[in-house]
């Protein structure tokens, strides 16, 4: 490979694994090289065709899944469960923004996680951190605990068999338009906040049935463009599945559509920000409260010197306390230096506590005011919000707080399956997903 790609190994790079033994690493590396794509980079570019629309204004972008996947998560339900919930919120959204709706999944390879701690500590038991299933496992000993390489390859196996899926649900009849607004109306009916939205899906239910009566058909209804996503973490994964597309000659992550950059890793001068710099897929940069307008035009300059539309998103996450004071001077600034980005709010990661339980939670009401404060930002400014990027699955897990079958606190133990952040269960992405659309009528 040429030696642009190799650069990030000079510079310092945060929140690798300490892998017991270097030689394992090196054989798993290579055996990685030599395995075919998971995507391929003429995908990579129609993502990135797509979200130069969402930077012009055109378009909007829905980016979900878990914070953590996991190798067990990996089944035909669960990845069903989390389609089926996106394709219903797309739909909401798509209605009410008037604009396409650009589906990204945090999935088929959201297998690695930054730590604020490099270890745990349980019960006077110190052992290092769980790092994400590509790293290491989740059970608090030692040997499950050890960094083993030989889950990279697992991680690229277990992605191989989720985008598997993806495409056969997404091209196979089961996205239908018709079929994915029917499962509106059942929650609609179904759910406890439900007559709030039912004026949205009736006018959804009539616009379908116009296009019907005009006899529209089109091939948009019975299939979906859906992405994968993941924050390219572990540097030596993300390198050995860069290839070479042989249309341009140019470098692509090939393990995912759309890659992005942490906001533990997105330091300037990092090896993230280098590896970054020289792939070719459309990237994201989280940005969190303390993100100075200097960052993030050196960070433009960097990771997209050409300006190229739809090349560089960012994914702002800085909580609702603090959104509609530290988003606008960012926004202002960006725009008025001609930088073409699209701008993603993450109304998730800004808004964690701990419950008096132990348990890590949010407050569906501080996901949805971190969203509200993200339009109100932007509408002042004329400014285009594009989309948002959260943490949810399809099933009904009790790890956020609200929404319109109010879990609280003490519900938490029932159902928290998270492998680390407290997901937005099914019910929650959809209150969320009508609540935006109502943010479009305000
Ligand atoms: C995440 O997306 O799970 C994450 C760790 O986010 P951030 O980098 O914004 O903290
Ligand atoms: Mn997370």
């Amino acid at each position: 490979m040429s030696n642009n790609l190799d650069s990030w190994r000079r510079l310092p790079a945060a929140q690798q694994p300490e892998w017991p033994d270097r030689g394992a690493l090196e054989r798993v590396v290579t055996k990685l090289e030599g395995l075919p794509p998971l995507v391929f980079a003429g995908e990579c570019d129609n993502l990135k065709a797509e979200l130069a629309a969402v930077a012009r204004g055109e378009a909007f972008v829905l980016q979900g899944g878990d914070c953590a996947e996991t190798f067990a998560g990996a089944t035909a339900d669960a990845v069903r469960n989390k389609l089926k919930t996106l394709l219903q919120m797309a739909i909401v959204l798509t209605y009410a923004a008037k604009v396409p709706v650009v589906k990204i999944g945090r999935m088929a390879g959201q297998f690695a996680k930054p730590r604020s701690k490099g270890t745990e500590i349980r019960e006077g038991v110190e052992l290092p951190a769980y790092r994400g299933d590509m790293v290491n496992g989740l059970d608090f000993t030692p040997e499950a605990r050890t960094p083993d390489p030989e889950r990279l390859l697992q991680a690229y196996h277990s992605s191989a068999v989720t985008l598997n899926l993806i495409r056969a649900f997404t091209k196979g009849g089961y996205a239908d338009l018709r079929q994915v607004h029917a499962w509106n109306q059942d929650f609609v009916a179904e759910s406890p906040a439900g007559k709030r939205y039912e004026q949205l899906a009736r006018e959804i239910d009539q616009a379908l049935a116009f296009m019907r009566a005009c006899g529209a058909d089109p091939e948009e209804f019975h299939t979906v463009e859906f992405y994968s996503s993941h924050e390219a973490l572990i540097l030596d994964y993300d390198h050995a599945l860069t290839r070479i597309d042989s249309r341009t000659g140019l470098p692509y992550d090939v393990s995912a559509h759309m890659v992005w950059i942490g906001e533990r890793t997105r330091q300037l001068g990092s090896a993230h920000v280098e590896f970054f710099a020289n792939i070719r897929n459309p990237i994201g940069v989280k940005l969190g409260p303390t993100t100075s307008v200097d960052d993030a035009l050196v960070l433009i300059g960097k990771l997209n010197p050409d300006n190229e539309p739809g090349r560089l998103s960012f994914i702002t996450r800085m909580g609702a306390t603090k959104i509609r004071e530290h988003l606008p001077e960012l926004v202002e600034k960006v725009t008025a230096s001609g930088a073409q980005v699209a701008w993603i709010c993450d109304p998730m990661h800004g808004n964690t506590f701990e419950a008096p339980s132990g348990h890590k939670t949010r407050r569906l009401d501080d996901v949805l005011d971190e969203v509200a404060g993200f339009f109100e930002v932007h509408r002042a400014l004329g400014t285009h919000p594009g989309g948002i990027h959260i943490e949810f699955t399809g099933d009904d897990v009790t790890e956020c707080v609200g929404g319109g079958r109010a879990i609280v606190e003490d519900d938490l133990a029932l159902r928290y399956e998270t492998a680390c952040d407290p997901r937005l269960n099914r019910g929650q992405s959809l209150d969320l997903a009508f609540r935006v659309a109502e943010l479009y009528r305000s």
